[in-house]
């Protein structure tokens, strides 16, 4: 949902984070269907989709279900396996993700065996689809995808550093619609956002070019789903005729019919909890990087997004909102599927759906109503006739976990077995990989940080350069790497702190396009930017700083901090004033593993101009 500013949905992730996706170039692996593989699951509970089976057995062959039954009677060349007090379910299906890098198939070691991508990049999705339909990546998640999303020029959606089509008018809703089926999108998936949400503002479309459009995806047998930022917006959307909210609202208490009306126009509900609890300054992921029965899955940047959560919002979201808004559609009998968003921040693919789970349940669905918002009803809502439920001729897409999830949601965390088409996940040799980074990550915070930094000055800009005393010389950054129009200018000026020779002078233009539109400078304590460095003999950072007067900020990049910098404020008038900030600060790191710090305007929209010097670590 959310972010950058607020909408929620989608992609909300901030620009630099957007910037790092499109940097996560897809690794193919492939793994090829054993049409002979045949074996027999005994003993398992079974929930098929829709309630709990008794103790059962679950014959696969070819990829499919052949047979249930007690004590089914197979050829001996079947093999068994044991599963005598674990739960047999269908693969679980995520009905609301951004499907970028490997995702796929890091959902499919927690057990999500379809994913309902919800915009992403459109030849990612057909090389994706191309190698599925050839029977590849059985150890990725299925993919089904709405391609790109239709929203205005400058509408959300266009602020992710990569060109996508735009319409404005009713009139141009047929011709778009169709270029996504030709481009291979499974249905159609639209953003109405102004972002009052967030206290911020951006162009939306309007009530009848959203009502064009979805008539225009219904005229071509298409579902209709759309991300809404606000309540308002969500009521407008079922009034128009939509399948499907991609996401809740989280700006105000349901009102007392929400329900009822959604009920009457037959609409369905992604309520992305997890992300409404990310827009509202909680990190919905950070319990399950401390879950022992997932986190030896976790990588290191699924565990920095999980422990993430967007910056706290003036309007103050409230995931109490979207918990109440799911009771009150569950009493009114709305489909309810379970959708993570994932990889906004709180997120990460496949490990999220199970906080998802618990957060349906704590909203009042049974656990077996949230089992079945993962399986059953996300099939029969999106029409994959092949899955979702445990029944002879179903694909094989299949999750052993150990206990009862109907009794304890979180026993689906407890993962025996993940088979897609039949084919088990090697789950072991991911978690014994992830290992391995961790233990290399670990060995590379813990270099020694270059000899210069035992010197606590890194720039006095004196020399009349701007070069560091250590690490690299400062260097513009703008959000132009996240498809930001900012720009930025630094020059060595005259007239220091404390009467020193120099300083650093840094001004710009922030374009309001972007909800974290940045510009200004950057230094890196490495030989190169993003090279983590151990600082953490130092306490603080110190500066002096003078300026037009403006807020500025200071933006500390670490390695377990992930994509998105933490950041501290300081007011830049017109004497020279010393700032020191302790590292602790920033999200509470140490210093151990500092990989960038930068001096920057924005995100409000103007020019700015500002002068630092004397920078020095304490
Ligand atoms: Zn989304």
């Amino acid at each position: 949902m959310k972010m950058k500013s607020k909408p929620a949905a989608i992609l909300r992730v901030f620009g630099w984070m957007a910037f790092y996706l499109l940097l996560s170039a897809p690794a193919i692996i492939l793994a090829s269907p054993d049409s002979a593989n045949s074996f027999v699951i005994r003993g398992a509970r079974v929930f098929d989709g829709q309630k709990l089976l008794a103790p059962t057995d679950v014959w696969v062959d070819g990829g499919k279900i052949k047979a249930i039954g007690k004590n089914l009677k197979v050829p001996s060349t079947v093999k068994t396996i044991d599963a005598a007090g674990d739960t047999l379910l269908p693969g679980l299906i995520d009905s609301h993700t951004h499907a970028f890098g490997d995702a796929l198939k890091e959902a499919e070691i927690f057990g999500v065996t379809t994913e309902l991508d919800m915009f992403t990049d459109v030849k990612n999705m057909q090389q994706i689809k191309k190698n599925q339909s050839d029977g590849k990546l059985l150890d990725w998640a299925d993919l089904r995808s709405a391609g790109t999303l239709a929203t205005v020029p400058g509408g959300h959606g266009t602020e992710y550093g990569f060109e996508i089509p735009t319409l404005s008018s009713p009139s141009e809703a047929q011709a778009w619609v169709d270029a996504r089926i030709a481009e291979g999108s499974d249905y159609i998936k639209i953003v109405i956002d102004d972002f009052s949400a967030y206290g911020s503002h951006r162009p939306t479309l309007s009530n009848e070019t959203l009502k064009a459009l979805i008539d225009a995806a219904h005229k071509r047998g298409k579902i209709a789903v759309v991300h809404i930022g606000n309540q308002q917006e969500a009521h407008d959307v079922v009034a128009a005729g939509a399948d499907g909210l991609a996401h809740l609202f989280a700006d105000s208490a349901p009102a007392p019919d929400f329900a009822q009306f959604a009920a009457a126009h037959h609409i369905f509900v992604v309520p992305t909890l997890d992300v409404l609890e990310s827009i509202s300054a909680i990190a919905s992921g950070e319990s399950l990087t401390t879950d022992a029965r997932l986190a030896p899955y976790l990588t290191g940047d699924d565990v920095s997004s999980l422990k993430r959560a967007f910056p706290k919002f003036a309007t103050a979201p409230s995931e109490k909102y979207g918990e109440q808004t799911v009771a009150q559609l569950k009493a009114a009998h709305v489909p309810i599927l379970a959708g993570t968003d994932a990889p906004n921040p709180g997120t990460s693919h496949g490990a999220s759906i199970h906080r998802e789970l618990e957060l349906l349940v704590r909203s009042g669905l049974t656990p077996t109503e949230a089992l079945a918002a993962a399986t059953s009803v996300p099939a029969m809502t999106f029409h994959l006739d092949d899955r979702g439920t445990i029944a002879p001729g179903k694909r094989a897409d299949l999750l052993l976990v150990k206990g009862d999830p109907t009794q304890d949601i979180t026993a689906t965390r407890d993962i025996v077995s993940v088979w897609k088409l039949g084919v088990e996940d090697d789950r072991a040799s991911y978690r014994a990989s992830i290992e391995k980074a961790k233990q290399e990550a670990a060995a590379e915070a813990k270099a020694a940080p270059p000899a210069a930094s035992a010197v606590s000055l890194i720039s006095d800009f004196d020399d009349g350069t701007p070069s560091a005393k250590f690490g690299t010389a400062w260097d513009l950054s703008t959000d132009s790497i996240a498809g930001g129009k900012s720009t930025g200018a630094m020059k060595v000026v005259d007239g220091g702190a404390n009467g020193a020779k120099h300083a650093l002078d840094v001004s710009g233009l922030i374009d309001g396009g972007l909800p974290y539109a940045w510009a200004g400078v950057m230094w890196a304590p490495g030989a190169q930017p993003f090279v983590p460095v151990d600082l953490s003999s130092k306490k603080n950072i110190s500066f002096f700083a003078k300026g037009d007067g403006q807020t500025y900020r200071v933006l500390v990049f670490t390695t377990s901090g992930g994509r998105i910098p933490a950041q501290q404020t300081f007011t830049a008038g017109p004497d020279w004033k010393k700032t020191s900030i302790p590292f602790s600060a920033f999200n509470g790191t140490d210093g151990h593993d500092i990989s960038a710090i930068l001096f920057v305007g924005g995100p409000a929209a103007g020019k700015f101009d500002f002068q630092v010097d004397e920078i020095r670590l304490e």
